[in-house]
């Protein structure tokens, strides 16, 4: 048995059409339930009462976590390529159903055998969606986060060479966007990881260097470090007790490895690699390496939760006295660039986790650090009980996206924890060794959120000093592509986002496509333009001007992008 269970806002369906002459009869009529957990439910050969049982008290364990009280049992033919015969498919159906009611849940299912349109909204929480599979002999199957797709066992290998179809999502999803400007793609062999395109890595450029160019602004120093390091950091750190399910493990020489969720445990090696005193603190260090979490990441989410990430990561070692100048600096450093998209935005701080390394005293010392910096900015600030991660407190600053689902990206945390456990120190005013503490941050996030974050924020039209490509040059007829290739040439030179659109085909068609790739300029060339040395330059929004000087453009484009716009 196959289940995907989904955390839903609402799932409507409307029957349409019998699907297999089994099917049971139903009304036609449209169906809406909201505030439900919805199983959809696969049932394959060998699958017993027992089994169908045993699937509703797991999804009982997970309605009382979820504080959620309706069941929906949706029978769902796609998830399995071994399905029972219906007329062993349906008693377990009603099994389901009536294991369900006799554990006191309100419980609907729909039709089986039938076509159905059907429409969900999943709530965005981590544990919104998840998959789990039951075969007998394996009555105590774990809970499975894997996107439904890998749950079909296909013959042919090649058959899983296809890229993720986003094809029926609204316009305002990310996912579309990415898609039909040519930024990222998802192939379902590595699942809940992003496939950059061109265009994408160029976006995701602008917004590195734009953060790279403040931190250099401020003293900061980058590292990168190996992505896989051996069991015995993670000991070290404390991820190994804490967080080791999230972690990808593999083997080495005998010996387990785990590739890194985060880079704070390597950042503190460096830090012992040589000897502090307080005159070098601050000491702030950047690191854009790649992370690999293996969190619930489901077909929902596309770049909002990813299995491989890179942070706008930095961590700043302190004393315990400057640590509050150090979060001070850091949320004027985001709300600075939050100024720059004009976001609307929550403040959270999320407190000390059951799970925890650390005393009660230090962690509330370090919690009421973060309470008066917030205040002290202007900011509110909602209090996230037990959010915190098992080393630290945390500011976290969540931002909507088009569904309405709320989004973590800037994060700064106050960490007395970790880097007890790595033994930093520094020398004093004192002569004597005392503890350095370490403040974890990220203002954008993981790119790859904020990224998504950023296609919908803009509905896909990227301001100029965002967009990948910022002018397309199209030549008015093949006598004029000589003198486009030149006008191309000059603003690649010049640091603009330049390219050409030089084969054959209409101009009509020409600047169609480029304004349905939201490219803010087309610049046309003809005999007139080549005859001036000027070009024509059209905006996205039909706008046109004539006998402009390609240096007036660059400028025009070097100053638009100065005031990020
Ligand atoms: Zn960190």
């Amino acid at each position: 048995m196959k289940i995907l269970q989904m955390h839903a806002d609402f799932i409507e369906y409307k029957p349409i059409k019998k699907e297999i002459r089994d099917a049971e009869e139903a009304k036609t009529d449209a169906v809406r339930e909201e505030e439900v957990v919805v199983l959809f439910t696969a049932f394959e050969r060998g699958d017993t009462p027992e089994l169908a049982a045993k699937a509703v008290r797991d999804a009982k364990e997970f309605l009382s976590k979820l504080g959620a009280k309706r069941l929906m049992i949706y029978p769902f033919a796609h998830l399995s390529q071994d399905l029972a015969k219906p007329a062993d498919a349906l008693p377990l159906l009603e099994t389901m159903v009536g294991e369900a009611k006799a554990q006191g849940i309100e419980t609907m299912r729909s039709p089986f055998g039938w076509n159905k349109a059907m429409q969900i909204k999943v709530k965005g929480h981590p544990l919104a969606e998840m998959s789990r599979s039951y075969s007998e002999g394996q009555p105590t199957a774990q809970p499975r986060t894997q996107e439904p797709k890998q749950a079909q066992r296909e013959s042919d290998p090649r058959s899983r060479l296809k890229k993720s179809d986003f094809g029926s999502l609204p316009e305002t999803d990310h996912r579309v966007i990415g898609e039909r400007l040519d930024l990222f793609s998802f192939q379902e062999t590595s699942p809940g990881m992003v496939y950059w395109h061109d265009k994408g890595l160029k976006l995701w450029r602008v917004l590195e260097e734009m953060i790279r160019k403040e931190e250099t602004k401020a003293g900061y120093v980058e590292l990168s470090m190996p992505l896989l390091a051996n069991s015995a950091l993670w000991k070290v750190s404390g991820h190994w007790d804490f967080y080791k399910e999230n972690m990808f493990v593999t083997s080495l020489g005998g010996e387990e490895f785990a590739l890194k969720p985060m880079n704070c445990p390597s950042t503190m090696l460096y830090y012992k690699t040589r000897k502090w005193s307080f005159r070098d603190l601050p000491l702030r260090i950047a690191c854009f390496d790649a992370l690999h979490r293996n969190e619930l990441s489901g077909v929902a989410s596309g770049l909002f939760r990813v299995k491989m990430l890179t942070q706008d990561d930095a961590h700043i070692f302190a004393t315990r006295e400057g640590a509050r100048a150090v979060i001070d600096e850091l949320l004027d450093l985001m709300l600075r660039l939050y100024s720059i998209f004009k976001f609307d935005f929550e403040v959270g701080i999320s407190t000390m986790p059951d799970d925890h390394a650390g005393t009660l005293e230090e962690w509330d010392e370090a919690t009421e650090v973060l309470k008066s910096a917030v205040t002290s900015k202007g900011l509110k600030y909602a209090i996230k009980e037990k959010d915190g991660t098992f080393y630290a407190p945390k500011i976290d600053v969540d931002i909507k996206d088009s569904l309405g689902r709320k989004w973590q990206i800037t994060t700064i945390q106050l960490d007395l924890q970790l880097p007890r456990r790595f033994g930093l120190v520094h020398t004093g005013t004192d002569g004597k060794e005392h503890e350095t503490v370490t403040v974890h941050r990220a203002i954008f996030g993981s790119l790859e959120r904020f990224i998504g974050i950023l296609l919908e924020h803009y509905k896909g039209k990227l301001p100029v000093w965002l967009s990948p490509v910022q002018a397309t040059v199209v030549p008015l007829s093949d006598e004029h592509v000589v003198y486009a290739k030149k006008i191309l040439s000059k603003l690649l030179e010049d640091g603009v986002r330049a390219q050409g659109d030089l084969a054959s085909g209409t101009l009509n068609s020409k600047v169609r496509n480029s304004q349905l790739l939201k490219i803010p300029y087309v610049l046309v060339v003809g005999a007139k333009e080549e005859a001036a040395g000027t070009v024509a330059v059209r905006s996205r929004d039909g706008e046109q001007r004539f006998g402009v000087k390609p240096e007036d453009f660059v400028e025009e484009v070097r100053a638009l992008s100065s005031r990020f716009e």
